[in-house]
């Protein structure tokens, strides 16, 4: 079941301005005002599905480094693990492109 989030489209009361999130089914009807104040709500896209954030654990961001690596380009994939909050591994690679610490 989707979450919608829905927030005030004019003035609010302090339930509606924070936005608030609710479970309905896809056939429900949007919510048009606020359960609590009754002002006008737009729905609108639930943070859950709103981005992708790229984590260290990602594939792409792995190959990445892997690509950087295999061709040398150490102060690359050292900017791009120290980017990711790879501390280790960052170190490592601007070891290998001639930084000294
Ligand atoms: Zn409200």
């Amino acid at each position: 079941m989707p979450i919608y989030e829905y927030r005030p489209s004019e003035k609010g009361c302090s339930y509606c301005t924070r936005g608030f999130d609710t479970l309905q089914k896809m056939s429900d009807a949007p919510i048009t005002c606020c359960p609590r104040c009754g002002n006008g709500v737009r729905r609108v896209i639930s943070r859950f599905s709103a981005c992708t954030v790229e984590t260290a654990d990602s594939p792409s961001l792995e190959n990445k480094l892997q690509d950087y690596e295999s061709q040398g380009m150490w102060s690359h994939a050292a900017e791009l693990a120290d980017k990711s909050g790879l501390q280790d591994r960052a170190m490592d690679d601007y070891k290998k492109a001639g930084y000294n610490f």
